[in-house]
């Protein structure tokens, strides 16, 4: 691989054909060309006897039958220095014995199964096991507060909770008035005394029978309930089915390059879409072993873990590469990183700089892709055979078909001509499209117009095909009759070398309409003083030109950020005019 030198946005990563092992997807063209849904049907086994589909059959069961159950399936290093290796065999015997326990206590399929606890294997095995038993479950972010557990709880109808004693005590006992539907609470750990709904893991899980076979699964029933965030109002609970697994075991190879021997590491924590399709259903059904860290983000001990776990394949958020980026490429020294052999990033917009970053630090680009919890798997990708134009999200993945469009009273306008803004649409269905919003029909139906569904992001198409995020639909500003997508803003801002983090919003203006304000966090060394914010401000200018550039910056030492490492420029708008904030559930780091 190499990089020309040309200027941001139009540098390209050239691939140069001699990658070891060769990319699944050689020929982004042929492959799109020839790619038919129904064909790569064959990835998958399906149940015995032609019993219909399940995703836990596909990511565990499976690969005993075919010989590979002593194979690693999840290498797990807890936060004090622990480790535990489950094979597939073990994960099997596991997840049965979840099943089991989930019939013992008279749980039926199609009820709601809701996991809160922090990266721990039961995690996994209760996922898996809920899976098995056809009920439809729901990871927790750990870190939720009652509020939002209560709210999610109470919308999916949770029937059985999975968690530790501590957050037990500490978030979800004070609820249980309010959640009657919540007949019992697995506890991995001692049960607290005197309630008779709360069940000891060990007593209830370990005890159970390690066989189990899975009863026949239409694969269009629901197999999870994963919420996201509107910018309104409750959260929606996306909607996911068993059937969804095909594109899991499609994009593990396409997007993430999934080979037999890789050693895989997804940073996301299943309590996001992306923890769960990635860091827990793709690459079992790919055969992997998967890594699992309980620690949070540090970036000295990740670089550990990607040296001692010989990591080949590893799938992070552009935060967390930005935050390497503000400690420096030395830092990686005295780290072997030579198995390491593929870097993706999802989540939010990925910079330029970021991708060159990891080129330079890593030998290696991190390839951005694009998706969200209402499709269900990864849609838009870079891919290991394809040369990378960073900034870029990549191309459509074979089998689905996207396009820039307008909406306006008579229906959709496809907008044919590059580089043009427009929202970005999906051609309906694929197989991980979510099938609905629980309780919303409209909410659901209103996503979809004469066949396409909406996605909510503005992006762009360029003559080559390649797809640039623009912003959020609702995120874009109008200044002087220009639309600004603020992520080209932040890019900008962030090839200062003073700059760690950008979020940029419109401010409302009475001549512009809306002038550009960014809020800028700086890498330690950098004093946020007037010279500063000059040099910035003429920066940006140069870069992007007056219309476009920011009119106003502000220093902050942190921007606020969701669990899945967003920049929340909603909320920074809602502060800076003095607006209600909205739902916080989601908010993970805050400025202060
Ligand atoms: P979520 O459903 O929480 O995963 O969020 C999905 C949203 O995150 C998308 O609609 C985009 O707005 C944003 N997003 C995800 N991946 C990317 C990416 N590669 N580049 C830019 N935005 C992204």
């Amino acid at each position: 691989m190499s990089d020309d030198k040309q200027p941001m946005g139009q540098t390209r990563i050239h691939k140069t054909g001699t990658q070891q092992p060769a990319p699944h997807l050689a020929s982004y063209e042929q492959a799109a060309a020839q790619f038919r849904w129904d064909d790569a049907a064959n990835l998958l086994d399906g149940l015995p006897g032609g019993a219909g589909l399940n995703i836990a059959y596909e990511a565990v069961d499976r690969h005993l039958a075919h010989g590979r159950g002593d194979k690693t399936a999840l290498r797990w290093l807890g936060r004090n220095g622990e480790r535990r290796e489950l094979s597939y065999a073990g994960l099997a015997q596991a997840s049965n014995r979840f099943a089991n326990a989930l019939h013992s206590l008279g749980v039926q399929p199609g009820e709601g199964v809701f996991v809160l606890m922090g990266r721990l294997p039961e995690l996994y095995v209760a996922l898996l096991g809920a899976l098995k038993a056809r009920c439809v479950v729901t990871p927790l972010f750990s870190a939720f507060g009652p509020e939002p557990i209560a709210t999610r709880a109470e919308m999916g109808d949770a029937r059985v909770l999975v968690t530790t004693p501590e957050l037990y005590l500490r978030k979800v006992q004070g609820l249980r008035q309010r959640l009657p539907g919540l007949r019992h609470v697995i506890v991995v750990g001692e049960a607290p005394a005197g309630d008779a709904s709360l069940h000891s893991w060990a007593a209830l899980v370990d005890a159970a029978n390690p066989d189990y076979a899975i009863a026949p699964t239409d694969p269009e029933s629901v197999s999870l309930l994963h919420f996201t965030s509107g910018t309104t109002g409750k959260p929606k609970g996306a909607m996911h089915v068993h059937a969804a697994v095909l594109a899991h075991a499609v994009t593990g190879r396409y997007a993430l390059d999934l080979h037999d021997d890789d050693v895989f590491w997804c940073t996301a924590d299943p309590g996001w879409v992306t923890g769960t399709s990635y860091g827990i259903i793709a690459p079992l059904v790919c055969g992997v072993t998967n890594v699992v860290v309980e620690a949070e983000f540090d970036a000295q001990s990740w670089y550990g873990v990607l040296a001692s776990e010989r990591v080949t394949v590893w799938y992070t958020a552009p935060t967390a590469i930005r935050m390497m980026m503000k400690l420096g490429a030395a830092a990686l020294q005295g780290y072997d990183l030579s198995a390491l052999r593929f870097m993706a990033s999802v989540g939010e917009p990925l910079n330029p700089e970021a991708v060159l970053w990891g080129q330079q630090a890593f030998g290696l680009p991190f390839h951005d892709n694009w998706w969200q919890t209402e499709t269900g798997g990864i849609m838009i990708a870079n891919y290991a055979a394809m040369d990378i134009k960073p900034g870029s999200m990549g191309k459509p993945l074979p089998g689905i078909t996207a396009a820039i469009v307008q909406r306006d009273s008579s229906g959709l306008r496809l907008i044919d001509s590059p580089d043009t803004d427009g929202e970005l649409a999906l051609k309906t269905p694929w197989p991980s499209m979510m099938r609905g919003y629980l309780h919303e029909d409209e909410r659901y139906r209103k996503c979809f117009v004469d066949g396409w569904y909406l996605t909510g992001d503005l992006a762009r198409r360029d003559a080559d095909g390649y797809y640039w995020f623009v912003g959020r639909a609702d995120d874009v500003i109008k200044s002087s009759g220009h639309l600004i997508g603020p992520f080209e803003v932040e890019s900008a801002l962030l090839e200062h070398p003073a700059v760690a983090e950008a979020g940029v919003i419109g401010i409302p203006d009475p001549m512009a309409g809306e002038v550009v304000k960014a809020f800028v966090a700086l890498k330690p060394g950098f004093a946020p003083d007037e010279a500063l914010r000059n040099e910035l401000l003429g920066h940006a200018r140069k870069r992007l030109g007056a219309a476009v550039a920011p009119k106003q910056i502000e220093f902050r030492n942190n921007l606020p950020k969701t669990r899945s490492g967003k920049i929340m420029r909603r909320l920074l708008k809602a502060r800076e005019l003095g607006l209600p904030e909205g739902d916080l559930s989601t908010l993970e780091s805050d400025e202060k």
